[in-house]
This record gives C-alpha cells, sequence and structure tokens, in this order.
C-alpha cells in the first residue's frame, strides 16, 4: 500500500499551503475530491486582505501574512499576489457612533486607518448617496488579493517539494490501525502517519469518519453577484467599500462591481448555490447607499464560509486520535491569513514551538487548538 508521511484532505487554500508548508520535512499527498482544486469556498471568495477585519487571532494572522504575501519566494507567482484597493466603511444617520469606535480601533491596529467625513467618502466614490452617507473610515493599505496565483503558486511549490496532489480522489473512509491511518479512497487505499482534516466546509465529516468529536463547525452561505459599475464612473479606482454594520459591500473586479448582501446563513456542506432572495436583499441595500443601477446581474454565486464558535481557525492534533490533525474554520478570513496558518500548521504537525512571526502578534497555540472545544 502506497504510504506518505502526511496525507492532506482539501486541495482548497488551506490544504495546498498548509500541504506545501509542511513538505519542506515530508513526504506528503494532498487528496481533493473534485476535479479541479479550489472548486468550493476557495474559487469563490471576494479577494480581499484588510488586517482589521476579524477577532485579533485573526487579525494577528492576517498581519502576520502580509510580507508573505509582497513578496512569497521567487518562482513561487508570475504575477503580485496583493495589488493596492483599499477598504473605507461607510456608514448612515445613526451610525456615527460606530464609525467612531471603528476608526479608533482600526488605528490602534493599524495606524494608517482613518476617519473621513462625508464629503471625503463621496469623493472617493462618488456614487453614492449624498442624503445617506454620515461618514467613513479609510484602511488605504487593504490590498486585493490574487487567489487563483496563491492557489496555484502554493501546489506549484509543493509539487516542487516532491509533493503529490491527487483530484478526484473523494476520502470515503479514514481508519486507525494502531500505527498509521488507512485512508480508502474510490479506487483503493493508502496510508499515513498523520491525516490532515482541510476539508473546508466537511471538516466535522472528516472528523466523524475518523471517530473524533466534531468541533462545532457551521458552514455560512455568502452570496455574491457582478453588474456593471454606473456609466461614466471611474469604478476602477473606488475602494472595496463596506457598509459599518455589514449589510452589504460592493467593490470594483476587473471592469465589474462585485456585490454582496455579506449574508451568513448557515448551511451543511455542498455546492452552495446563490438565492434570488439574496441578490435582491444586496440590490436593495446597495441602491439606498449609492445610484448603482442594477438592472442585469452579469454572474452570480455563493460559497460557504466555515466558522467554530469563537471564530478563531482551527490547527492542531486532535486531543484523543492519534495523528489526526485539525485545520479548519478559516471563516471569512481563508486567503488573507494563509501563509501564517500554513506556517503555524507545520510547525504543529511537528509538535514545534510557533513561529515568532506568530507568537509576537499574538497567535498562541492554545488558542487555534482544537483541544478547546474538548
Ligand atoms: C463569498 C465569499 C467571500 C469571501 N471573501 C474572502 C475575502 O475577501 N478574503 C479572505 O481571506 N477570505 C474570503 N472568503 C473566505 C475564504 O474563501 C475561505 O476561508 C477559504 O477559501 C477556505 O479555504 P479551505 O481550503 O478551508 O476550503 P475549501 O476551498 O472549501 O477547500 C476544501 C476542499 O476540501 C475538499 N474535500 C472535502 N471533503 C473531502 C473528502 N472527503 N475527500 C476529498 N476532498 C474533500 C473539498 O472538495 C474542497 O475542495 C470568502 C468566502 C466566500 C464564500
Amino acid at each position: 500500500m502506497e504510504h506518505y508521511d502526511i496525507a492532506v484532505i482539501g486541495a482548497g487554500i488551506a490544504g495546498a499551503s498548509a500541504a506545501w508548508a509542511m513538505a519542506e520535512r515530508h513526504r506528503v499527498v494532498v487528496l481533493e475530491r473534485e476535479s479541479h482544486p479550489g472548486y468550493h469556498s476557495s474559487g469563490r471568495s471576494a479577494a480581499l486582505f484588510s488586517e482589521t477585519y476579524g477577532n485579533a487571532v485573526v487579525r494577528g494572522l492576517s498581519v502576520a501574512s502580509r510580507d508573505f504575501l509582497i513578496a512569497p519566494p521567487s518562482g513561487f507567482t508570475e504575477h503580485a499576489l496583493l495589488a493596492p484597493r483599499g477598504v473605507m466603511l461607510i456608514g448612515t444617520h445613526g451610525e456615527e457612533p460606530l464609525l467612531a469606535r471603528a476608526a479608533a480601533e482600526g488605528a490602534a491596529l493599524v495606524p494608517s486607518v482613518h476617519a473621513i467625513d462625508a464629503a471625503e467618502v463621496l469623493r472617493r466614490v462618488p456614487a453614492l448617496r449624498r442624503d445617506w452617507v454620515v461618514g467613513g473610515v479609510a484602511e488605504p493599505d487593504a490590498m486585493d488579493i490574487d487567489t487563483h496565483a496563491m492557489l496555484t503558486g502554493f501546489l506549484r511549490a509543493l509539487r516542487a517539494r516532491g509533493g503529490a496532489v491527487r483530484t478526484d480522489c473523494e476520502v470515503r473512509g479514514l481508519a486507525h490501525d494502531g500505527g498509521r491511518w488507512r485512508i480508502a479512497l474510490g479506487d483503493g487505499e493508502i496510508a499515513a502517519d498523520v491525516v490532515v482534516a482541510a476539508g473546508g466546509a466537511w471538516c466535522d465529516t472528516l472528523g466523524a469518519m475518523a471517530g473524533a468529536a466534531p468541533i462545532g463547525l457551521v458552514p455560512k452561505r455568502r452570496t455574491a453577484f457582478l453588474v456593471d459599475p454606473p456609466a461614466g464612473a471611474d469604478s476602477a479606482v473606488w475602494p472595496a467599500v463596506i457598509a459599518i454594520d455589514e449589510s452589504f459591500y460592493f467593490k470594483p473586479d476587473a471592469g465589474k462591481l462585485l456585490c454582496s448582501p455579506a449574508d451568513e446563513t448557515p448551511s451543511p456542506p455542498c455546492d452552495a448555490q446563490p438565492e434570488e432572495l439574496d441578490i435582491a436583499i444586496a440590490a436593495d441595500r446597495i441602491q439606498q447607499a449609492a445610484e448603482i443601477p442594477i438592472a442585469r446581474v452579469a454572474r452570480s454565486w455563493a460559497g460557504l464560509r466555515s466558522f467554530v464558535a469563537d471564530k478563531t481557525p482551527v490547527a492542531g492534533y486532535d486531543p484523543r486520535l492519534p495523528g489526526f490533525f485539525w485545520l479548519a474554520g478559516q471563516g471569512g478570513y481563508g486567503f488573507q491569513t494563509t501563509p501564517a496558518m500554513a506556517f503555524a500548521a507545520s510547525a504543529l504537525v511537528d509538535r514545534r514551538d510557533l513561529p515568532a512571526m506568530l507568537t509576537d502578534r499574538g497567535v498562541s497555540v492554545a488558542a487555534l487548538s482544537p483541544a478547546r472545544f474538548a
């Protein structure tokens, strides 16, 4: 039977990046059910990098990821992984305190974050409605992520380290024989000392297959769609615009506007599809705030953002099952936290200390550990 040191289940951004990091020291295989990597959440994101987004651990992971994303190893990609975009939080009447708090908290984390008045908000995105906007918060160093270049970069670099990637390869059974994992696939069985559950929305399904207690992962559907920007608008230079109450966002995307109602509808793990109602809700909210005609939707999609209760990603060995490693709960931050999570997972799989670039930013073994659900 073929035998690997580590079998990573899932070729989304979490599995691909962790497999790459682990392949520096180990013989690694990635097993992916779909016919191409990134088919699920990793192919459906809004591709934004914001260091003020998420809880303190997530922010620490994002800040720790920036250096790699700006200057990946040579040969990793032909395209820059990050491109300037900026984020602008906006609020309407009654939301002034929310804006003030976001400006203060954001600036404490990222010094370039600052409050802007309504006139400046409108100067940056003239399509916003004068009678709706009361002010905003600018995060000028937020970036667009080339998610495709990132995923293919990790997979290419993994192969260069001798790692293998198998697509059309569903994991159907996991059994520990006392020494190693036997992994049942559609066309046979392989063995590995360690199994890494990086199956996105399916991580608890993989845990159940192995006999682990659930970590309480909840996949939540998020909808996105593309529309034309208003005629004559120079929308390519707009920042990503996010309502301070997170009721919608829109951002330029290759000549169109990517719009979302920022929905978080709990869902079983599945091939998520957009609902007409969610698109209509987003269109209504966006048109209340901006003069953006949403007559025709060019393309729509939905994906699952999977969270555990504290909304912090999970990386570490199961407290009860030998050699079963969780890499789950990347939520809405899976790309922007990626290099840091890959380095963390690689250290933890070898039971090494977390790198200083993580601990210096407040990321601890305990915060990521699946033992917190025991
Ligand atoms: C609309 C939307 C907007 C988003 N915006 C952003 C953003 O702006 N910035 C950001 O950083 N993040 C964003 N995210 C979140 C980000 O996309 C996710 O956190 C990330 O893609 C999760 O990656 P993953 O590898 O864990 O999951 P996935 O990409 O879903 O990969 C898991 C893989 O595991 C495979 N798998 C599962 N079970 C098995 C099995 N039994 N056998 C073999 N393979 C299996 C699946 O087929 C799948 O390919 C967004 C997500 C959505 C949906």
